[in-house]
């Protein structure tokens, strides 16, 4: 048994548990009775979301404070107020988005009618992961509503404040049957795997990510996965060392560096390394003063594993550290640290950091920065500060990920017509802005032909018996 739905009415606590076949029903009848598919009635939905954030706001810092330790205006800035401006966009384009179009047509065509039709896909899995527990969850879920689909929605049990924030939150603004919540972790997640859906839609690691993929491979279950992976950030000597150090480490140091496109390693040649130190360590002490762990702008690790695994790095390679270092089991607090001269053979650079831990890799120049990067697997974002167009455009042609931002960290992603996504281990698909809605649309293409006699002619080569001369080529 999970948490979900046990019946239509409004509550204002957290629903009952129901066992996860009945989940399925549940929004599979719903979907095959079309109550999704009149676009006012998901912009009723979608509406009732929007009230939904703009009237639980204090509830919802409230809930990432508890779980990451997460600031006000990091809350706001980045889950809050971003999901709200994402269905304000999608609220103002939902007719345009949702209406058939009309590509151009072949001279045999001209007399038809060719549409390509906007379909929902049906019943769709939203799993979320922890690092920002509401935004990755509920963003792809008002992009399913808008799409026309009903949905189930898997809040991640390692944010637990919100997971129970969410679900209860869900039953009392929505349609019970469009949107439910299933609560838990692995083994809940498993047997909602076992489940045909339509569309899956994951955001978390590349190891769950292939479990995912597999399990959706059984009924042939389209999926987007949303991943990670190690983003490379390349600072070459032309650039505004100051700005550029608070840039990355704003970045990186946001949610504590758990933040699937932080930079999570700097290329650059020794030069550049020491004027980034001596100018970040400025700027931290600008930022969190003498001892960071009074700071309230610095969240705090999600969890005593992950906590266990960032400090064995740092344990790893502490000759590296160059500033920080410092960490409070008992506070689940890593200070913000950096760690240079750092080799691509060190224990830092196995596995993506997902900490507040920033390492610098020396490089002789930017042919040997993308030799590096070429030799890894394909990151979900690609930072490059330069001035050198040549040495910009080098990045962009030679390497391959998720996106790019150049002179900047993390920015693209507030760009809503930039499709937000990985490639190869950092994932499949892509989201944000129309992307989302298209993302859980189907694309149905249909040929609506007529009975004129001149369309007909026209088309009247294809039937026996077979001559040279009934073809037009
Ligand atoms: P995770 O892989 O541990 O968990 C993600 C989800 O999978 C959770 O809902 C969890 O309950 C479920 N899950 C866990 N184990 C499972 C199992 N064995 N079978 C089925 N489901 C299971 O990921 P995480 O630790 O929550 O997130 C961190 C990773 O996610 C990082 O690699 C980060 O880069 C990535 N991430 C990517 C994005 C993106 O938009 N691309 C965003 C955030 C995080």
């Amino acid at each position: 048994l999970v948490e979900g739905r046990t019946d239509g009415t409004m509550t204002n606590s957290k629903p009952k548990a129901v066992p996860i076949v009945e989940v399925m029903q549940r929004a599979r009848d719903a979907f095959n009775r079309g109550i999704t598919k009149p676009i006012e009635f998901r912009r009723k939905q979608l509406q009732n979301l929007l009230r939904m954030y703009e009237e639980n706001k204090g509830a919802m810092i409230d809930a990432l404070h508890k779980d990451l330790r997460r600031c006000k205006t990091e809350a706001i800035l980045l889950e809050i107020d971003y999901l709200i401006n994402d269905l304000n966009n999608t609220l103002y384009h939902l007719d345009e988005w949702a209406k058939p179009t009309r590509p151009s047509k072949g001279f045999v065509n001209m007399l038809d009618d060719v549409v390509i039709y906007n379909d929902p896909y049906g019943v769709v899995l939203v799993i979320g992961a922890w690092n920002y527990p509401l935004q990755l969850l509920l963003l792809p879920m008002s992009g399913a509503i808008a799409a026309g689909n009903t949905v189930v929605v898997k809040p991640s049990e390692l944010a637990p404040a919100c997971s129970n924030l969410i679900t209860e939150l869900l039953s009392k603004y929505l349609d019970n049957d469009v949107v439910q919540c299933v609560e838990g972790g692995a083994e809940e997640t498993t047997e909602l795997l076992k489940q045909k859906f339509d569309y899956i839609f994951y955001t978390g690691g590349s190891n769950v990510g292939k479990i995912i993929y597999k399990a959706a491979t059984e009924h042939l279950t389209p999926v987007t996965l949303e991943l990670g992976g190690k983003s490379p950030t390349y600072i070459d000597s032309t650039v505004d060392i100051l700005v550029t150090a608070k840039r990355i480490l704003w970045g990186k140091f946001i949610n504590a560096g758990q933040t699937c496109i932080a930079p999570d390693y700097i290329l650059c040649t020794k030069e550049v390394q020491e004027k980034f130190v001596t100018a970040a360590e400025k700027v931290l002490k600008e930022w969190y003063g003498e001892d960071p762990q009074k700071s309230p702008d610095l969240s705090r690790i999600i969890n005593n594993r992950h906590f266990s695994r960032l400090q064995a790095l740092l344990d790893a390679d502490r000759d590296r550290i160059v500033i920080g270092g410092k960490t409070d089991a008992s506070d689940k607090f890593i200070e913000p640290t950096i760690m240079a001269n750092v080799k691509g053979s060190d224990k830092i650079m196995e596995d993506e950091i997902f900490g507040p831990i920033l390492p610098i890799v020396p490089v002789e120049n930017a042919y040997e920065a993308i030799k590096f990067i070429n030799e890894r697997e394909k990151p979900l974002a690609l930072y490059v500060f330069s001035l050198n167009k040549k040495t910009v455009d080098n990045f962009v042609s030679n390497t391959s990920g998720g996106g790019m931002c150049i002179n900047d960290v993390v920015m693209h992603l507030g760009v809503e017509t930039l499709p937000f996504g990985g490639v190869g281990n950092s994932g499949i698909g892509a989201y944000h802005g129309k992307t989302t809605f298209d993302t859980f649309v189907h694309k149905k293409s249909c040929l609506a032909k007529n009975f004129s006699s001149i369309g007909e002619k026209l088309a009247s080569g294809r039937y026996p018996p077979y001559t040279e001369g009934n073809l037009a080529f």
